[in-house]
């Protein structure tokens, strides 16, 4: 019997954010625009209060009202992540940040400081492997966790190495963390959501139809927006809705690997091992413009925009020995509208020049009389080549 744990950070980028600034927490406040001009409100701390020298210790006490607020942004940035009380205002993710100013000027405007952010994630992550080597890298703030083969690992269902696990990266980092244990990473991954900031949560099998059947499909990691609408469509909102269907059912309307998928998954079955070592699905590159580019009036220099992200995903492909076969293109235009195109072609390529080509097929099938503010190019479908070829990161323009 395996034991599996989905670990999320909480809250994770503005938690990190709280470590140096405590006097934020508790306050609208949106994460996202620019890079951060490291003591930038310190020098103005020592300009406006000279009776004091402010260093780069004082972080903690610089006063909120010093803060940048949202009314007073102008630019092109947008949200990478909101606190809860800033969501109250309708405020969110991927939120222009003059349109959030509007809905809520009061709150406070932090740059994204990744740097610091991934230096927590691995912070964490350090701690995690000490204790329970098998770990799967999901991103900055996941992970998932075996602990099946761990000594205690099966104490209280898992509980006991969670707290652990929980405990020891708080005394490391001061961050707080929730986490799912369960069969599988299917229901470890819901159950980390069970108990959000701080808890434990602990799922056996037999608690399938209390404590997973009631909740909606969209729960189902792998159930997106639109199979949850064609489900809906036929009357299957909750996962225990979704079990009463035949697999036979199911496969007939969703496909035989889809639909076979979702009677698994709604009977919480899910093989999949914890992957220490992940290989990368795809490879991108993507720019947001000075300013929105069209596609008529801005030829020339959308053109060599593309030219060069085709260049540079070409380039991480070969530095890092992949070849692809699916190409495709994001797009975001003026009115944040997104889009993606893709097609899939017989042979693996790392070429610039067969990836430009590909790409420009797949944004002739995009409109392009309106603005755009965001372009992207992407390879997916990858397969190992071998060796990675050295490339110099010359035309790491971005
Ligand atoms: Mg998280």
């Amino acid at each position: 019997m395996r034991r599996i744990a989905h670990l999320d950070m909480d809250a994770f980028y503005a938690s990190v954010e709280w470590l140096r600034y405590p006097q934020l927490k508790g306050l609208p406040m949106v994460i996202g625009g620019g890079r951060r001009r490291d003591d930038e409100l310190i020098a103005r701390l020592n300009i406006e209060q000279p009776e004091h020298v402010w260093t780069a210790d004082d972080l903690a006490l610089i006063p909120v009202d010093f803060f940048p607020r949202l009314k007073d942004y102008v630019g092109r940035g947008v949200i990478t992540t909101a606190t809860y009380p800033a969501r109250q205002f309708g405020v969110g993710s991927a939120m222009g940040l003059m349109k959030a100013a509007r809905l809520c000027p009061q709150a406070i405007l932090l740059p994204v400081d990744f740097d610091e952010y991934r230096r927590y994630s691995r912070a964490f992550k350090d701690v995690i492997r000490d204790i329970a080597p098998v770990m799967e890298d999901r991103g900055v703030d996941e992970v998932y966790i075996d602990f099946t083969d761990v000594p205690g690992g099966e104490r209280e269902g898992g509980r006991v190495l969670a707290r652990l696990i929980q405990k020891s990266i708080f005394d490391a980092t001061g961050l707080t963390c929730s986490i799912g244990v369960a069969p599988n990473k299917l229901l470890a991954k819901m159950a980390s959501e069970f108990n959000k900031p701080n808890g434990i949560s602990v799922v056996h099998e037999g608690d399938l139809q209390t404590l997973i059947w009631p909740l909606p499909c969209r729960k189902i990691n792998g159930i997106g927006p639109k199979a949850d609408a064609r489900l809906q469509g036929y009357g299957i909102r909750f996962i225990g809705e979704l079990a009463a269907r035949e697999r036979a059912w199911l496969a007939a309307r969703f496909g035989k690997s889809y639909g076979a998928w979702l009677h698994d998954a709604a009977w919480g079955r899910d093989d999949r091992p914890v992957a220490t070592e992940s290989e990368p699905v795809s490879m991108s590159r993507e720019t947001t413009f000075e300013r929105d580019l069209h596609a008529v009036r801005d030829r020339a220099e959308l053109s060599a925009i593309f030219t060069r992200l085709c260049q540079q995903v070409a380039a991480d492909l070969r530095r890092k020995g992949y070849a692809g076969r699916t190409i495709g293109i994001k797009i975001t235009y003026d009115n944040f509208a997104k889009v993606t195109r893709d097609r899939t072609i017989e042979t693996h390529t790392a070429d610039s020049v067969v990836i430009r080509r590909h790409a420009g097929q797949c944004l002739k099938r995009v409109d392009l009389t309106r603005a755009m503010r965001l372009l992207g190019v992407r390879v997916g479908k990858l397969i190992k080549t071998g060796a990675a070829v050295v490339v110099p990161p010359s035309d790491d323009l971005f």
